[in-house]
């Protein structure tokens, strides 16, 4: 079943009608898959357990199974952040909280986490995350801002603080960051956002592809603009000569298209896979084993332990992260070194998973026809 247009921009999904306004019209074609991957179902779970606490209810509700003890640490530590504002007789608390901008002309339903109210003007505003993706700061991110104009139109107040919570972070400076918006502020968002709504809503919103907006997006399998991307990229590879002639905006256009066509060109495969693994055949390939490689057991433990070790050694542990995750062994040895109390260390944390069952090619295939 298809859904209006206009319910379509909710706050998760504005970043994606700022940066191609006309997926709202597009992704609406689209019935939504509710179901929930087990990481977010997790942080569905978590969310409540958060609020638990802070209505001073158990942790846990009865039926689930018992929380580990990194749920439970990871928990604690939202509340703990919160706890002086709950503390605070002055604030008024809100938790799991609906807003609702029918009167602004906006259809969807902004949903809190928590939030605190003040008589002072001030609104602070929770936003729990309890992955470890990379979320942009609540500054710049459209669902935090989303948020906050539309606490301030509810509530009022002369200023808005959003801050995202987020234990699992993989850098320690991600796991709390906060941002306050201003009256000014608040009301350039307001401005910007009904912008950004009007324009994914008119019957011409231009289609804009990139690996941003279609990572999330509904339609990326179908979307005719995805597929095309790839038709629009030069088709030589001596493209390097022809960067320095081009006008700087259209270089950073031409890497958009790589990034967006190279994500699209992984869906194909992996919907090629998909087929063959139900048992579909594809000439010169055939399922088998692909090759097991150690990997780290777990990022999050890894990361902690070589940072302990970096610090020991009086080396930078930053240097031991890519964005979201440690950097692979080779890297890592050329910062931390080897020798055996090193390697000793490196495998107690790596593991080797058995290979998976894949296509491979079938060795000294030859397509005749070719
Ligand atoms: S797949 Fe990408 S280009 Fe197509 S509608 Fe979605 S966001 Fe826009």
């Amino acid at each position: 079943m298809s859904t209006s247009v206009e319910k379509m921009n909710y706050s998760s999904a504005l970043e994606r009608r700022f940066l191609c306004p006309g997926s709202a019209a597009i992704e609406a074609k689209y019935p939504y898959d509710d179901t929930q991957s087990p990481a977010a179902a997790e942080g569905t779970m978590l969310h409540e357990c958060t609020c638990n606490v802070l209505n001073g209810l158990p942790m846990q509700p009865e039926e689930l199974d018992p929380l580990t003890e990194d749920q439970i640490r990871d928990v604690q530590w939202c509340v703990d952040e919160m706890q002086e504002y709950a503390d605070d007789p002055e604030n008024t608390m809100i938790t799991e909280y609906k807003l609702d901008l029918t009167e602004q002309d906006r259809l969807n339903k902004p949903r809190l986490d928590v939030g605190f109210i003040n008589p002072s003007g001030k609104i602070t505003i929770f936003e729990l995350k309890f992955g470890f993706m990379y979320v942009k700061h609540p500054r710049w991110n459209w669902q935090c801002k989303d948020y906050a104009c539309g606490a301030w139109l509810t509530f009022g107040g002369s200023e808005v603080e959003v801050v995202v919570l987020q234990p699992r972070a993989l850098s320690e400076d991600q796991w709390r960051r906060g941002y306050t918006f201003c009256t000014e502020e608040l009301q350039a968002l307001d401005v910007e956002i009904r912008g950004v709504v009007e324009k994914a809503c008119s019957p011409d919103a231009p289609i804009v592809p990139g690996n941003d907006q279609c990572y999330y997006c509904r339609a990326k399998e179908e979307c005719p603009a995805r597929k095309s991307v790839i038709e629009t990229i030069p088709r030589h590879l001596t493209v390097k000569d022809s960067l320095e002639s081009m006008e700087p905006i259209d270089r950073y256009r031409l890497l958009e298209k790589v990034i967006s066509a190279q994500g699209w060109l992984k869906d194909y495969k992996k919907a090629i896979d998909g087929y063959m693994l139900d048992g579909g055949e594809v000439p010169g390939w055939t399922l088998g084993e692909s090759k097991k490689k150690s990997k780290w057991r777990d990022d999050f433990e890894t990361i902690a332990a070589l940072r302990e070790k970096a610090i020991e050694k009086g080396k930078d542990p930053d240097k031991l992260l890519q964005p979201q995750k440690p950097l692979g062994l080779t890297d890592t040895k050329k910062i931390l070194g080897g020798g055996v109390a090193m390697k000793s260390l490196y495998n107690s944390l790596r593991e080797t998973p058995a290979g998976e069952v894949m296509p491979v090619r079938v060795k000294g295939f030859i397509d005749a026809g070719n």
